[in-house]
């Protein structure tokens, strides 16, 4: 094999480059990323970036002297533009093409557009542009309104309250964090927002944008110097669709991270597979760490194995002082058992029916909940069955669950 080429130059992208080199890879890589960036950290965007005082600066996932050190052919500013698996040619924005014995598609996502009249009005957040014209616009005093009560909007709430903004929040469903946290980490994560004065509006329809204003379904008017849609992401699926890779909800892989198409695999966040935990039921997830561990099992079967990805997913995010933590399938896990070592730190533990750990959810303040998660992992990836009693006395220690 003497080419790889990897489309992408985000968190997979990056950290496949890495990883085929520390797996002894020797021959050409070559990364195209169609931003004029060399591959940086996302989570950064809607967190420090935003707050911090200084003029922030892209955290580096490779920068020029490890592409030198690996010999990553970089490509900054060129976008894929085709592909032909047949011939092996990735045809190149530039108007040059690429040939590869194995190709990784690592395209990630792009945010999700909301089908309102005057949607042209919201900001989206994704890449460090995006992120520099929003801290921008996060000017003391000003009204921020956030439409969606996810991750990615809870965070850029937190940031602009921290810089003093008015911030409203709205939100389609009864409450925020519908999708895979606990109605009770998500009540602590509401009533900590309406501590810091954003209002936090849930079960609102939309009617409609207009440039200083979002008008709601039920005839309000809330008055906007800002306005961010933060609705979630769709997978880029586009470039595979178009070499007619199978499509399911992202870019179809196996348990190996395999697309239908010889010798292409994907990862990331642009990429569904096969969970051999789920009983082989097909999962996408966009979330940072799984972005690097679908990359290490991608690279590791590009250069010939046959490893089946079976991590056990993990996901943080940040806001205000409060870290919250997830690991694991919570809906796998019908029993749920508290732990609250003190009043504002709350760990859930999700048990499925014969008593083995299926996921965790934490919050607290900083790393308050860090190392119980930590440990929840492990007992999720070996299958343990802890007892309910143990894990909900906050006196006795998880570690020793560990050997089961
Ligand atoms: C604002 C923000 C905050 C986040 N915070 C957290 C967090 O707190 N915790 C957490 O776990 N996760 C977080 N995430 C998610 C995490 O950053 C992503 O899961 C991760 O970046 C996914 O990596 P990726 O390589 O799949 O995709 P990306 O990092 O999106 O990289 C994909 C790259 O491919 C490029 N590309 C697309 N199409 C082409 C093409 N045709 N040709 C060339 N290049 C192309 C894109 O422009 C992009 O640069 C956050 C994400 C965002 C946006």
């Amino acid at each position: 094999m003497n080419s790889i080429v990897i489309i992408g130059a985000g968190m997979a992208g990056a950290r496949a480059c890495i990883n085929l080199r520390a797996n002894g890879y020797t021959e050409a890589i070559t990364l195209l990323g169609d931003e004029y960036l060399l591959p940086y950290d996302r989570p950064p965007l809607s967190k420090a970036s935003i707050t911090q005082e200084d003029e922030p600066q892209p955290v580096w996932l490779m920068d020029e002297t490890i592409a030198r050190e690996l010999k990553v052919d970089v490509r900054k500013g060129i976008a894929a533009t085709g592909i032909d698996p047949r011939e092996k040619v990735v045809a190149l924005s530039d108007g040059s093409s690429v040939s590869y014995d194995k190709l990784l598609i690592a395209t990630g996502a792009k945010p999700r557009t909301l089908p309102i009249p005057g949607i042209e009005h919201a900001l989206t957040l994704r890449n460090h542009e995006d992120s520099l014209a929003l801290r921008q616009r996060f000017v003391a005093g000003r009204n921020i309104v956030v439409i969606g009560g996810g991750f990615i909007g809870l965070e850029l709430a937190s940031s602009a309250a921290k810089r003093g903004c008015h911030v409203t929040l709205i939100e389609a469903q009864p409450r925020i964090l519908m999708r895979g946290v606990p109605e009770a980490i998500a009540a602590i994560v509401h009533a900590r927002h309406e501590k810091a004065g954003v209002t936090v509006l849930t079960g609102v329809g939309l009617s409609h944008l207009s440039q200083d204003a979002v008008h709601l379904a039920d005839g309000r008017v809330l008055p906007a110097d800002t306005i961010i849609s933060g609705v979630g992401a769709v997978p880029e699926t586009t470039l595979a669709a178009s070499a007619g890779l199978a499509i399911d909800n992202g870019i179809a892989c196996d348990q190996h991270m395999r697309t239908s198409a010889p010798d292409i695999y994907a990862a990331g966040d642009c990429a569904s597979f096969l969970h051999a935990r789920l009983a082989n039921r097909r999962i996408r997830l966009e979330a940072w760490r799984s972005a690097q561990d679908q990359a290490a099992t991608a690279v590791e079967n590009m250069l010939g194995g046959a490893k089946e990805h079976i991590t056990v997913p993990w996901f943080w995010s940040d806001q205000y002082e409060l870290g919250l933590q997830i690991a694991g399938f919570a809906e796998m896990g019908p029993v749920t058992v508290a732990r609250k070592p003190n009043e504002d730190t709350l760990i859930l533990f999700h048990l499925a029916e014969d008593g083995t750990l299926a996921g965790a959810s934490g919050i607290g303040p900083g790393n308050a909940i860090a190392r119980d998660i930590k440990l929840a992992e492990m007992m999720i990836a070996k299958g343990i069955k802890p007892p309910a009693d143990v894990l909900a006395d906050p006196g006795q220690q998880l570690r020793p669950l560990i050997k089961g």
